[in-house]
């Protein structure tokens, strides 16, 4: 059970030296409950008080990490049914299923893709994260094959998938080091495979038919010394599947049932042959509550609605999406194109930026950094306020760019121009529309 902050604060030492960061202990055991800040930041607690705490603070669901370096990624420690209640936590990784029957050069193809299919938006990359490799051929020679294959072309980590003990233990040889999710121990096999888990230190998934099974499975494995595991419920493409989905996360969470307290890995390839339906499948997974899911093919088309939906639902509703501050080329201004400025939220940059290419006229967009607010909350909350204004574009030196001193404000804050004249009194300071939608017209009758 989740400890308050004062029973975290009865664990801390009490000197209030301040070395965690935070003026004194209490502060800093308050961070702690709300998960805002690590225990290690604290160098004075006692092993026996780190022990207590990192048990009672752990999220009910465990975060398992796939991969290493630069490809590794962390799915789990989940602490919410909803996002809107406080956030999600860690984006799941979608995958490609590839069977090692295909031959070597449409099994690289099919990974490649894994770091191909990647798309910019809002400053994210959003890619696929794993490759599931299949045995399908049962040939312990040929999944081998396949891991080298993959290996060569994207060093995104495996999910390898056998009932095979031997032929994972070979895939192993030549992939462990990047720390892939093995696939999947069941009732006839799993103190087997729970060994080569312990052997290779990777984490293991684990299936069953129904979820009854599948918890007295996972205390099993735990019982055998395996604590990075990953929940296969084996769910189709009806509602009884997504219910099961459901009914872990709720157990995980609501009833704080150790035995689901594990991210789910789905097969939407596998739960259907109709390509719509598998996508689907996958938008409903990643919603609820999938940690990894696993697609037939990364058909950029498919997939980048999925990535996009994955950015909304996992972005922290409590912290506006935010552009960097700077000046941003719409099209290929020169210098009497017009200077126009908004704010960087998200939101707020993309509509601007996108009537500003549909007008074709050519801009500098500067783009001030007021902690992601829109035009108007940034003004009333005193930070799109003309001082601000000025010392922004002052410092852009936006100036170097342009040959004219015409600066167009959203008209949104049409009441400020005035006082920002006073502000910058080399720029004049012209008021732009107040919707968006009005831009390509200004724009069209604009002149320096
Ligand atoms: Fe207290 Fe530890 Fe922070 Fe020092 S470092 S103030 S002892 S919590």
């Amino acid at each position: 059970m989740a400890l308050s902050g004062l029973d975290i604060f009865k664990r801390l030492p009490k000197t209030n030296c301040g070395e965690c960061g935070f003026p004194t202990c209490m502060a800093f055991a308050m961070k702690l409950a709300a998960r805002q800040s690590e225990l290690d930041k604290c160098p004075y607690v006692s092993d026996e008080a780190r022990e207590e705490l990192a048990e009672a603070s752990a999220p009910p669901i465990r975060k398992i990490e796939i991969g290493t370096g630069e490809s590794a990624f962390k799915i789990g420690e989940e602490t919410v049914m909803f996002r809107h209640e406080k956030t999600f936590v860690n984006p799941p990784g979608f995958g490609v299923l590839i069977s090692d029957s295909a031959d070597e050069a449409a099994i690289a193809n099919a990974a490649k893709k894994v770091d191909d299919v990647a798309f910019e938006r809002v400053e994210q990359m959003l890619k696929p994260k794993v490759v599931a490799l299949s045995n399908g051929s049962g040939d312990a020679a040929k999944f081998v094959a396949a891991v080298k294959a993959i290996q060569a072309v994207t060093s995104a980590p495996l999910v390898l998938m056998s009932s095979s003990v031997d032929n994972l233990r070979a895939a192993l040889t030549e992939c462990a080091a990047n720390r892939p999710l093995i696939h999947a121990a069941d009732a006839s096999n799993y103190e087997a495979m729970a060994g080569l888990a312990k052997e290779f230190n990777v984490p293991l998934a684990i299936k069953a038919d129904d979820l009854t099974a599948l918890a007295d499975l996972s205390e099993k494995v735990q019982t055998a010394g395996v604590k990075d595991i990953v929940l296969d419920p084996s769910v189709g493409a009806g509602n009884a599947g997504l219910a099961d989905i459901v009914r872990t996360r709720r157990a995980a969470l609501k009833q704080k049932f150790k035995p689901l307290g594990f991210p789910m890995i789905t097969f939407p390839a596998l739960a259907t042959d109709d390509p719509d339906v598998e996508m689907v499948l996958a938008g409903v997974h990643l919603m609820k509550y999938a940690g990894l899911i696993i697609l037939s093919d990364l058909d950029p088309a498919r997939v980048l609605p999925l990535l996009v939906l994955l950015q909304n639902i996992y972005t922290d509703p409590q912290k506006p999406m935010q552009m960097s501050e700077g000046i941003y080329k719409i099209g290929e201004p020169k210098d009497d194109s017009p200077v126009l400025i908004t704010t960087n939220f998200s939101l707020t940059y993309f509509i601007v930026s996108g009537e500003v290419e549909a007008s074709r006229v050519p801009v500098w967009l500067c783009v001030m950094d007021v902690e992601g607010l829109s035009v108007l909350t940034a003004w009333a909350a005193g930070k799109f306020v003309p001082e601000k204004i000025a010392q922004f574009v002052n410092k852009s030196a936006v100036a170097d760019k342009v040959k004219h001193r015409k600066l167009v404000l959203p008209g949104y804050v049409a009441q400020i121009s005035g006082e920002l004249d006073e502000e910058l009194p080399e720029w004049q300071v012209a008021v732009g529309p107040r919707e968006a939608g009005d831009l390509p017209h200004y724009l069209k009758q604009w002149s320096a």
